[in-house]
């Protein structure tokens, strides 16, 4: 290769190491590096350790699965059969874990509590908490030197300052911690970084009820997480809510009522528009926001659609709930092909496109998929899906055994991908109904993830039109 542009004349041909090929030369004694101890990272763990790989998970709260306790409130639609990775389970069970019920539907909280918090126990100090990692690069090399660089380490820096090197490194750092902005391009409203604004699905009705009660509340998203909140916000006594969309109706929003797919979601959507309708929720639609300042009256929140025409609100909180994306920014130095709609790996991105797939379609896929031309960095979870709300934690252990597979050079488990995830089922509808009765509104997947401009699932047996998972 050319050394610089007046340098050597001889050009060598940048080839890019498969996972395959790479060999890890003088990095085998090095551990495998797993960021996040959230449900994915653990499971790579428990995979790692299943096949007697020295592995060290890195992880940024102060406790493990730090972004599922902020949403610890809420129950999930996805009951436990499908939330328990198999090797955490065989790992679990000989050290005579009690398995939670297979059908229950647990709240973030209960899922750490039952299955994630006993599994980390077992790796000792091979989780590491307080670990923030920072950036992520190869030992001597920057992203541009190529000769060799699949023999050199991973170097990875933590916020502290420290180094650690890694012979492989299984990103599962999520997107919870990279909400979408409100801003409706995609871009942060002007002063919205000096407001205070509340991500998605607070807890409204416990922690979090001083904030909101007697309070006017914005709420902008058309998913899920909006529906729930908005419920939620419309118990509370004294509240007035304004909710914001980009669309011109809120029928997406609404679902099929009691013709819809998933009962649950049309229960949710018939509430929300009887409150709509009674005026208790002031629903303002072609609502693309703008600006955000401070008044004497509260905080103006200004819309300015694609023609210029502005609308505004005054409140005194608003909560975004217009989903997540990716932050690849750790990864910088490495070499990553990202989908440029997605920001998911691009061999991955057809297999996971919302408006093709809903969660119960999208198929198994593991290491193949998940490679980048850096050999041995595999982002998983649901940071691997980008911007598509359609992750599953079952997706994701289905990707950390097909990595680790990989990593010890098992190929044949590795490309051997299954996924057993029933289309309509993994939403269990009549279990989400049944439970709802019991212990409370469900929220889904895309309570947390649907974003605003992405269809309502349309779960069928040929899922044509995909959307947000289940919901
Ligand atoms: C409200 C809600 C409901 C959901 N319901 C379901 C459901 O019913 N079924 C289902 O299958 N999925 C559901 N999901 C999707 C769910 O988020 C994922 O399935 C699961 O949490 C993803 O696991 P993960 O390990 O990939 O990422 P996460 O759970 O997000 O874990 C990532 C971890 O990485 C840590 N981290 C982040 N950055 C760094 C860093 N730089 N360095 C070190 N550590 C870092 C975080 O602190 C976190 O602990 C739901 C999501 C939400 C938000």
């Amino acid at each position: 290769m050319s050394d610089s542009c007046c340098g050597t004349v001889a050009v060598e041909i940048e080839q890019f190491a498969t996972p395959q090929q790479a060999t890890f030369g003088q990095t085998g004694d090095l551990p495998v590096a797993v960021i996040g101890a959230g449900p994915v990272g653990l499971a790579a763990a428990a995979h790692l350790a299943e096949r007697d790989i020295d592995f060290l998970v890195l992880e940024a709260g102060e406790q493990i699965a730090a972004s599922i306790a902020q949403w610890g409130h809420v129950r999930v639609f996805s009951p436990y059969r499908y939330n328990i990775d198999a090797a955490a389970r065989r790992l679990l069970e000989a050290d005579g874990w009690t398995v939670p019920d297979s059908d229950w539907l647990p709240t973030g909280a209960e899922l750490i509590a039952d299955y994630l918090a006993p599994l980390a126990k077992l790796f000792g100090d091979r989780v590491r908490l307080g670990a923030r990692v920072s950036a992520i690069s190869r030992l001597g090399y920057d992203r541009v030197r190529t000769a060799g660089r699949e023999q050199a380490p991973f170097l990875i820096r933590l916020d502290d300052g420290t180094e650690l090197q890694a012979r492989a490194v299984i990103d599962a750092s999520g997107t919870y911690t990279s909400p979408n902005v409100l801003g409706a391009s995609g871009l942060p409203a002007h002063g919205e970084h000096e407001m205070s604004v509340d991500h998605a699905l607070p807890d409204v009705l416990g922690a979090d009820r001083d904030r909101y009660e007697g309070r006017r509340v914005l709420v902008v998203g058309a998913g899920h997480s909006a529906a729930t909140t908005l419920l939620a916000l419309a118990e509370l006594d004294n509240t007035p809510i304004t909710w914001a969309i980009r669309a011109g109706n809120a029928t997406r929003t609404y679902g099929g009522g009691d013709a819809d797919a998933l009962p649950a979601r049309g229960a949710l959507g018939t509430r929300l528009r009887a409150h709509v309708e009674s005026g208790r929720i002031q629903l303002m639609t072609g609502f693309f926001t703008h600006r955000v300042n401070a008044t004497g009256q509260g905080v103006e929140v200004v819309s300015r659609d694609p023609s210029g025409h502005e609308q505004a609100v005054t409140v005194d909180r608003i909560v975004s709930a217009t989903g997540y994306r990716p932050d690849h920014s750790i990864a910088a130095e490495l070499r990553l092909d990202l989908d440029p709609v997605l920001g998911s790996p691009r061999t991955l991105a057809p297999l996971i496109d919302p408006n093709q797939h809903s969660c119960g379609t999208v198929p198994a896929h593991g290491v193949d998929a998940l490679a980048h031309p850096e050999p041995g960095y595999y982002a998983v979870g649901v940071k691997s899906y980008g911007r598509a709300p359609t992750f599953l934690m079952a997706t994701g252990y289905e990707q950390v055994r097909s990595v680790v597979a990989a990593l010890a050079g098992d190929w044949e488990a590795a490309r051997d991908v299954q996924l057993d995830l029933p289309e309509t089922g993994v939403c269990s509808t009549d279990l989400v109904e049944a439970q709802e009765q019991r212990v409370g509104l469900a929220t889904g997947i895309s309570g947390g993830l649907l974003s605003t401009p992405l269809p309502l699932a349309t779960v069928s047996a040929t899922a044509e039109s995909g959307g947000s998972c289940c919901g």
